[in-house]
């Protein structure tokens, strides 16, 4: 079979490709992981449409309802931007952590989202940032949670056809402090065994609202709002740190891979999700 390769000028006509070839295209972005999986047989696209051409889609910038960021940026960019390290430093930190300076380079931040790994790191984050996509497709286009797009391993609400556009962050209130953990279990340039992002609003000592996402140790970055809202209102003691992180030890039906087994990861979950609690409780994030 051979394998068309189209590079569209724009994004109507990006659109309209993927529209007339349906789930025979698939979208190239870094390439990385088509790549691998091409070599591979585990997919055999007839038609690889890249998006490396269509302008805009690279774009960084801050609008009044927060931070927007194109898909075809690369993590490398997103690490590098003098924006991004000025309003959301926890975003440039994390993405400094992915892979090897090879990947960051080549690797997309959307195609880090729609590839739907589980061992990846700036999906947690984003989740715990209440990050949005606006996805468009050849009849137009819909506004889509972080926390609404994931379906399992390698599996996303994406329709054929569709593309991410936008990564909207919103805004965070002033005081605002982040942290995003990344534990590797094998080598320092390697994916995630288990992350935890959180994110605590305050008023005065008191948390007045905590999000903690904890990605890779289960098939989707899980947040639990029951275990979160422990937290509304209070002081972070440190019996209340350990109530939280062993909510979330308990409640995650952690997988078994190369990285760690299940047992383990509920382990290194209770460990990590303690650790940026302190963290941001002592105001280290
Ligand atoms: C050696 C290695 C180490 C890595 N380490 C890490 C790590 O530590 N942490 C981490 O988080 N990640 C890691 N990654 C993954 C990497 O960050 C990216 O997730 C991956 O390369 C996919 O990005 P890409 O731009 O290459 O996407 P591609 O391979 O081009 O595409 C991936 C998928 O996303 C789809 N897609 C791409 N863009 C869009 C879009 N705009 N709209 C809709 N669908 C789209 C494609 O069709 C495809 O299905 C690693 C990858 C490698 C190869």
């Amino acid at each position: 079979m051979t394998l068309e390769f189209i590079r569209p000028e724009t994004l109507p006509e990006s659109l309209e490709v993927l529209d007339r070839y349906g789930d025979r295209a698939t979208i190239l972005a870094g390439g990385l992981i088509i790549t691998l999986m091409m070599q591979q047989k585990l997919i055999m696209p007839e038609v690889l449409v890249s998006l490396a051409h269509v302008p805009h889609l690279t774009e960084v910038r801050q609008e009044a309802d927060g931070l927007h960021l194109g898909p075809m940026a690369t993590i490398r960019d997103i690490a590098h931007s003098s924006l991004v390290q000025q309003v959301l430093p926890v975003l440039s930190r994390t993405y400094h952590q992915v892979g090897n300076i090879r990947v960051r380079s080549q690797a997309t931040i959307g195609g880090n989202i729609a590839e739907a790994d589980y061992a990846s790191d700036a999906p947690t984050l984003l989740l715990a940032l209440n990050a949005v996509l606006t996805v468009a497709d050849a009849g137009g286009s819909r506004v889509i949670p972080l926390s609404d797009f994931y379906l399992g391993f390698f599996s996303t609400v994406l329709q054929p056809g569709e593309v991410i556009t936008d990564i909207l962050i919103p805004t965070l209130s002033p005081g605002t402090r982040t942290t995003y953990i990344k534990y590797r279990s094998r080598s320092s340039e390697d994916r995630p065994c288990v992350g935890v992002a959180t994110i605590a609003e305050w008023d005065g000592d008191t948390c007045s609202r905590l999000r903690v996402a904890v990605g890779s140790a289960s098939e989707i970055p899980v947040r639990l709002p029951a275990v979160e809202n422990l937290a509304q209102g209070q002081s972070l003691t440190d019996e209340l740190i350990a109530d939280i992180a062993e909510g979330y030890a308990a409640q995650i039906d952690t997988l078994d891979d190369l990285r760690g087994s299940a047992w383990y990861r509920t382990q290194m979950i209770r460990v990590h999700v303690k650790q940026a609690l302190m963290e941001v409780r002592d105001g280290a994030g």
